[in-house]
């Protein structure tokens, strides 16, 4: 799936872009008329002037998904009505992903190569799988007695609010608004501040589905405003948050303060990268490297910055690492040979930057790149070699394309040195022998080990973190649809009728 760099900015220059929130199956600005402006990072350029919702708007837009959730138009409807509609959705935005794709390339700065795989691949994969699991999800019978039977049955928790972080804005509001949906939920998002756009334009895809008006609202906002006011708001179920750890923490407090609302959180990660002695030095898993920790500009809850590669590997390591990190072309997101984009704004590239000073700083060694770039919020793909485990680049998470390789001595002190840290989302462990593998899979304390790559798995495999990094929720596969039911027995006690 591709598309040319010329035909990529001539439908850039086409887009609309809708800014108004979603609400009650129509567009509408804020109640008082506030907005505020997204922007594309890669040019500076603002994009739109979006409606910024009030507790106001929240509470009308929870007020429709209660009277959405009550009417049962949507929650007691037959698994086969809400699958028909949720594969109408996947097929739809195949159908738009050319356009959805351009639309959050420019409003997150995002390569419009990863932009066409998450649009055009996994989006419609995840309300596909979702869609087919509504209609084959079983309850239980439990065993009991002859006298009496106990059915087991999954019922839609109600109205959930989903808030969403900007790296991966489209798909993490697949991630969570597939499952939520196909469980039969009323569903108010928040998407991220700085990419607001195309979870507007999903929302007037889903209506063009077929999902009842009211069942899906989309309120862009700030986080201190329509995010506290979801995470506060009384007549709220659940709500299912990605992004940082503290403001994970908020969530939580909010809950605890009004009405203990049920938080599922996906947070932040420091993954390692365990390269052990024995591992190959092949050229793939020096690919594997350089993406686990540079994919989405290193924007990534998971990317694998922290590279623990054995002492003996490490300096042939870093050379060919270094190598291929100069290879990425960074620059205008909507060419398709360009593998780094840009970072999602000034802020945060300033973020970023500081990071690198520190590195420095506190006597890490600068191997390759460094440097900011622009106009634009670009950053070189950074190597740093020589970090230490107490190093603040060996222990934050950076989000920014910023590799860092610490020496390590057998795998032992690799052990010690992966499990010494605040997060727990993912790691890598790279080795040619099988019981080295399962070893350290079993005692990594972390929601994914993928041994001898990077992959964070799929919509069929669970995600989530240990730590700090998440609740027991989970993201994708069946588990999430376990985040937006509730569990209900139902106990038929008969008398006996005397029947011997
Ligand atoms: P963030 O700053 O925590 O924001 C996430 C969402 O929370 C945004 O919609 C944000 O709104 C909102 N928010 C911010 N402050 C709030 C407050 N005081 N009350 C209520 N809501 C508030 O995270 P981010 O910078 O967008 O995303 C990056 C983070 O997400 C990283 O830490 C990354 O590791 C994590 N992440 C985790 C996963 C995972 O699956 N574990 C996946 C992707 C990303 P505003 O946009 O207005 O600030
Ligand atoms: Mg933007």
């Amino acid at each position: 799936m591709t598309l040319t760099k010329t035909d990529a900015h001539r439908i850039a220059s086409t887009l609309k872009p809708e800014s108004r929130a979603f609400l009650a199956g129509r567009f509408t600005d804020a109640s008082d008329g506030g907005t505020f402006a997204t922007t594309n990072p890669a040019t500076g350029t603002v994009l739109a002037q979006v409606a910024h919702c009030t507790a106001t708007d929240v509470d009308r837009a929870v007020a429709q998904a209660r009277r959405s959730f009550d009417s049962g138009t949507w929650s007691r409807a037959a698994p086969e009505h809400r699958k028909a509609i949720l594969l109408k959705l996947a097929d739809l935005v195949r159908e738009h992903r050319e356009e959805l794709a351009v639309l959050e390339s420019l409003d997150s700065g995002k390569t419009i190569s990863d932009c066409l795989h998450e649009i055009g691949n996994e989006v419609p994969t995840f309300f596909q799988w979702y869609a087919e699991l509504a209609d084959k999800s079983f309850g239980k019978v439990a065993p009991t007695g002859e006298d009496n039977l106990a059915l087991i049955v999954r019922e839609p928790a109600g109205v959930v609010g989903l808030v969403l972080p900007w790296n991966f804005p489209l798909l993490m509001a697949a991630w969570k608004l597939a499952p939520a949906l196909a469980a039969g939920c009323s569903c108010i998002v928040k998407p991220a501040e700085q990419t607001p756009l195309s979870a507007l334009r999903l929302a007037e895809l889903a209506r063009e589905a077929g999902v009842p008006d009211g069942v899906l609202s989309v309120l862009p906002g700030l986080g201190e405003t329509t995010g506290q006011a979801i995470g506060r708001h009384p007549d709220i179920d659940i709500v299912s948050f990605t992004g940082s750890t503290e403001v994970g923490g908020y969530f939580l407090r909010y809950a605890g303060e009004s009405n203990l609302k049920v938080i599922g959180l996906e947070m932040g990660g420091k993954s390692p990268f365990i390269v052990l002695d024995d591992a190959e030095l092949t050229d793939d898993l020096i690919e594997q490297a350089a993406m686990s920790a540079f994919w989405n500009g290193g924007q990534n809850c998971s990317a694998n910055m922290r590279q623990l590669v054995d002492a003996r590997l490490a300096e042939d390591y870093a050379d060919r690492v270094i190598a291929r990190a100069r290879a990425f072309v960074v620059g205008d997101p909507l060419d398709p040979a360009t593998g780094i984009g840009a970072m999602v704004t000034a802020e945060h590239q300033d973020r970023v930057m500081s990071y690198i000073d520190t590195g420095a700083r506190e006597g890490a060694r600068l191997l390759s790149g460094g440097n900011r770039f622009g106009p634009g919020c670009f950053i070189e793909p950074t190597v740093f070699g020589g970090l230490t485990p107490d190093m603040t680049i060996a222990r934050e998470e950076i989000f920014g394309p910023v590799l860092g390789i610490l020496p390590v001595t057998g795998m032992d002190e690799a052990l010690r040195i992966a499990r010494d840290s605040d997060y727990g989302l993912h790691a890598s462990v790279f080795t040619r022998d099988i019981d080295r593998a399962i070893h350290m899979a079993r005692r990594l304390p972390c929601g994914t080990v993928s041994v001898n790559g990077f992959s964070e798995g799929d919509v069929k495999t669970p995600f989530g973190g240990y730590k700090r990094s998440g609740s027991l929720a989970r993201d994708n596969g069946a588990e999430a649809m376990d985040q937006y039911l509730q569990t209900k027995t139902i106990w038929f006690c008969t008398a006996n009728p005397g029947i011997a």
